[in-house]
């Protein structure tokens, strides 16, 4: 039974004085993310994070668990052996005999420099030993199979089967955002990215109940439980929108409201990332994607922040941020039907080309001030946390 967990990252993002910082958070967010698993430890080796299972652990949920952790780069379930290669010979027929190979390398590592043997030597005994066992031929460059030795102070761990992470930072390096989250395909994706960065998100999301049903209310809730299994801990901050609404319609010919719309909600998302430590916001926007999502809109849309909006979907088609969301597991959410704020009040064309001094003029006539402060007043926060429970 493999009952040891190797947990790489990428050297390269582990530049100087940070790197102690990254390893901390990231054991701290595995250790978090396996929670109920039947890991039995998680330890930090050279340039790795180790876990220990318990007999009867379950290894695939724990490997799901640890490919949804961002910083980890590969992982390999692995066997842990005594210092000494026969152990190691022992080990390694059944093991081998499972698999189909017809050329290998072996990859010794001395994390402990005592091990009587060089890591050159290992390899040339074990692969002759290999070689004897199986016939099959030692290829240094790309060989079917390759077998890893990490020799460490108190054991030899042996692994073979790489799985992939994602990557990225773990979350909680890169400080906190404020993530606008529709109902919709393209903002849980775009939160995603930025937690994959390493920031952590909050969520904001802008409802029109009681002018219309509670549906994109528990999308937006269901979302956020979802995502919450890449960062553990999320905050959704639900932000009743139907008053602004009815006011912008009073005065806002149909065609300019949602960038209207859009205004008020960067405004409102803008003072909850202040009162709650978010640094910037993020939208799920991709350039030309739709009417309101064109260089003049994004422009006077930016007017009205003081903190960078950002939007790590720019450059991405839409067929690309689907194949994303069926990845993460947000799309079967994501294209639930419901009753969204943006389409309440607005003609099938809105306007493409918008341009600032319209849009003051019409907000000139709206107490802007309060009715941001009307809709801050009726903020609601839900938490949420993973593993649940
Ligand atoms: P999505 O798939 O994320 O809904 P979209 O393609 O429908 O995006 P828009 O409706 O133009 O695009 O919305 C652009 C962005 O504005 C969204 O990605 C989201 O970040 C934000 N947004 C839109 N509606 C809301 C809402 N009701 N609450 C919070 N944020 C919203
Ligand atoms: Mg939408």
């Amino acid at each position: 039974m493999m009952d040891t967990v190797i947990i790489k990252f990428h050297e390269l993002a582990l530049k100087g004085k940070n790197r102690p910082m990254f390893i901390r958070r990231l054991s701290r967010n595995l250790k978090q993310a396996v929670r109920g698993t039947g890991v039995k430890q998680v330890w930090l080796g050279h340039m790795l994070v180790g876990m220990t299972m318990a007999e009867g652990a379950d290894w695939p949920e724990i490997s799901q668990r640890i490919r949804d952790c961002f910083g980890v780069a590969k992982f390999f379930p692995a066997h842990k052996v005594g210092l000494d290669l026969n152990e190691v010979k022992a080990l390694l027929p059944s093991e081998l005999r499972q698999r189909r190979f017809e050329s290998f390398r072996i990859t010794a590592h001395r994390s402990d420099k005592r091990f009587p043997m060089r890591s050159y030597d290992i390899n040339r005994d074990l692969g002759a030993f290999v070689q004897e066992q199986t016939g099959a031929a030692v290829k240094l460059k790309n060989p079917d199979l390759e077998i890893f030795l990490d020799v460490q102070h108190d054991g030899i761990l042996v692994y073979f089967d790489e799985v992939r992470g994602y990557g990225g930072m773990p979350v909680g390096v890169s400080g906190t955002t404020m993530a606008l989250l529709s109902g919709g395909i393209d903002s849980p994706v775009a939160a995603w990215y930025m937690m994959k960065r390493g920031s952590i998100s909050k969520f904001v999301h802008f409802h029109s109940h009681p002018l219309v049903d509670t549906s994109s209310i528990e999308k937006a809730t269901e979302l956020t439980q979802m995502l919450t299994r890449y960062q553990y801990n999320s905050e959704l901050y639900l932000v009743p929108f139907a008053k602004i609404q009815q006011q912008i319609i009073v005065s806002v010919p149909p065609s300019y409201r949602v960038v209207l719309y859009r205004r008020f909600m960067v405004r409102i998302a803008e003072a909850l990332a202040r009162k709650h430590d978010a640094a910037a916001l993020v939208t799920g926007e991709s350039l030309a994607q739709v009417a309101s999502q064109t260089l003049d809109n994004i422009t006077v849309i930016d007017e009205v922040a003081q903190m960078p909006i950002l939007r790590p979907l720019i450059g991405f088609n839409k067929n690309e941020i689907i194949d994303v969301s069926q990845e993460i597991g947000t799309y079967p959410v994501s294209i639930l039907p419901d009753q969204d704020c943006c389409s309440l009040f607005v003609p099938k064309h809105p306007v493409i080309h918008s341009n600032i001094k319209t849009v003051n003029k019409l907000e000139a006539v709206l107490p802007i001030d309060d009715m941001v402060a009307a809709a801050l007043e009726q903020v609601e926060l839900k938490r949420f946390s993973f593993p649940e429970g």
